[in-house]
C-alpha cells in the first residue's frame, strides 16, 4: 500500500494525527497495532478528556476512530513489525498483512503495562494475575484481590475493583502514593480498600489443578520480614513502557526507551519520521497530551512533505 503519511498506532495520538492529516488531504493510513484504540480501551471512566465530563475509554476511542474515518483516514487492523528507509526519505513498513510505502511516518505506537518480572507472576497470568482490571475485574466477584502500585493506574484499578471484589488490598512499595490527590481521597474513603505500605511482592502462590492464585508473599522494605496474604487475584499496575523496540535502528531513543524529539516539535532524529503520544512522552502521559502531540505530528509532517515537493 502507498500513502503520503503512514500513522503507526491507533491511540489518541494516532487518531488525532489521522484527523489532521486527512483534513490536509494527505490521505493517511492508520495501522492500528495489536491493541486497536490503545491504552484507553483498557480503562473505564475517563473524566479528564475535554468535552466529555464522563465517558468510557473504549467509547472515546471508538468515537476517535469514526471521526478519523469520517474525514478520510484509512484505518487498517494490522501490526507493523519492521520499518526501513529504503530510498532517500521513502519508508517501507512491514506489517502482518501488507507492506506500506510512505513519504513520512508518524510513530504513535504508545506504551504498554510493565510487569514485576517474577516467574510466578508469569505462571499465573490469565489465571488470577492481570494488568487490566477493566478486562478481568468481573472474574473476582466477592473475592479478595490485590493491586500492586501507587500511581493513578493502581488507585483507579483498586477503586474499580471494589465494584466486584469483597476486599481490595493495595500494596505499595513506599508510604506515599504518586496518584493525583483527588484519586487518593477516593481511595482512602473507600471502606472496601486496605492499603499495605512499604511492601513489595516476593511471590505469587497458587494451585495447579485448577490453576489459580490462592495467596501472595509480600516483603516489608523496612523490616525485610515476609508475610503471606490470602488473595484470589493480583493486579499489577506499576506503570508502562513505550513500544519503541522496532524503531531503535530508525530513530534516536533515550535510555528508558522513549523516542527523542526536538523540543517543542514531534521531529525525530530521522527526516520524515515524527513521534507523538506515549512513545515520546514520559512526563505527562495523558490522552489529551497524546492527542495534542498527534495534531503536532500531522502539522509537522505536512510541512515536511511541502518542503520535499517544492
Ligand atoms: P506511574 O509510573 O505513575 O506509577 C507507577 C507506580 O508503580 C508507582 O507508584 C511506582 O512506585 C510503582 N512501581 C513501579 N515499579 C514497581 C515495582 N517494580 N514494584 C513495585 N512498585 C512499582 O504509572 P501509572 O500507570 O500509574 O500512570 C502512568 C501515567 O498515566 C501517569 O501520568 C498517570 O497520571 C496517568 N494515568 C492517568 C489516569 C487518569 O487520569 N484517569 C489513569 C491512569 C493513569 P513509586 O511511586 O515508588 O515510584
Amino acid at each position: 500500500m502507498e500513502t503520503k503519511v503512514l500513522i503507526i498506532g491507533s491511540g489518541a495520538a494516532g487518531y488525532s494525527a489521522a484527523i489532521y492529516a486527512a483534513r490536509a488531504n494527505l490521505e493517511p493510513i492508520v495501522v492500528t497495532g495489536m491493541q486497536p484504540g490503545g491504552q484507553l480501551t483498557i480503562t473505564t471512566d475517563v473524566e479528564n478528556y475535554p468535552g466529555f465530563a464522563l465517558i468510557q475509554g473504549p467509547e472515546l476511542m471508538e468515537q476517535m476512530r469514526i471521526h478519523a474515518e469520517n474525514v478520510g483516514a484509512k484505518v487498517i487492523d494490522d501490526h507493523i513489525k519492521n520499518v526501513k528507509e529504503y530510498n532517500k526519505s521513502r519508508f517501507k513498513s512491514t506489517g502482518n498483512i501488507s507492506d506500506y510505502y510512505s513519504d513520512a511516518i508518524i510513530i504513535a505506537a504508545g506504551a504498554q503495562a510493565k510487569w514485576l518480572g517474577l516467574e510466578s507472576e508469569k505462571k499465573f497470568q490469565g489465571y488470577g494475575v492481570s494488568a487490566c482490571a477493566t478486562c478481568d475485574g468481573a472474574f473476582f466477584r466477592n473475592k479478595v484481590v490485590a493491586v500492586v502500585g501507587g500511581g493513578n493506574t493502581a488507585v483507579e484499578e483498586a477503586i474499580f475493583l471494589t465494584r466486584f471484589a469483597e476486599k481490595v488490598i493495595l500494596i505499595h512499595r513506599r508510604d506515599v502514593l504518586r496518584a493525583e490527590k483527588v484519586m487518593q481521597d477516593r481511595l482512602f474513603n473507600n471502606n472496601k480498600i486496605e492499603i499495605i505500605w512499604n511492601h513489595v511482592v516476593e511471590e505469587i502462590l497458587g494451585t495447579e489443578n485448577p490453576k489459580k492464585v490462592t495467596s501472595m508473599v509480600i516483603k516489608s522494605i523496612i523490616t525485610r520480614s515476609l508475610q503471606e496474604i490470602k488473595v484470589d487475584g493480583v493486579f499489577i499496575a506499576i506503570g508502562h513502557a513505550p513500544n519503541t523496540a522496532i524503531f531503535k535502528s530508525l530513530v534516536e531513543i533515550d535510555d528508558q526507551g522513549y523516542i527523542i524529539t526536538k523540543p517543542g516539535t514531534t521531529l525525530t532524529s530521522k527526516d520524515g519520521v515524527f513521534a507523538a503520544g506515549d512513545v515520546q512522552d514520559k512526563v505527562y502521559r495523558q490522552a489529551v497530551v497524546a492527542a495534542g502531540t498527534g495534531c503536532m505530528a500531522a502539522l509537522d509532517a505536512e510541512k515536511f512533505l511541502e518542503s520535499k515537493d517544492s
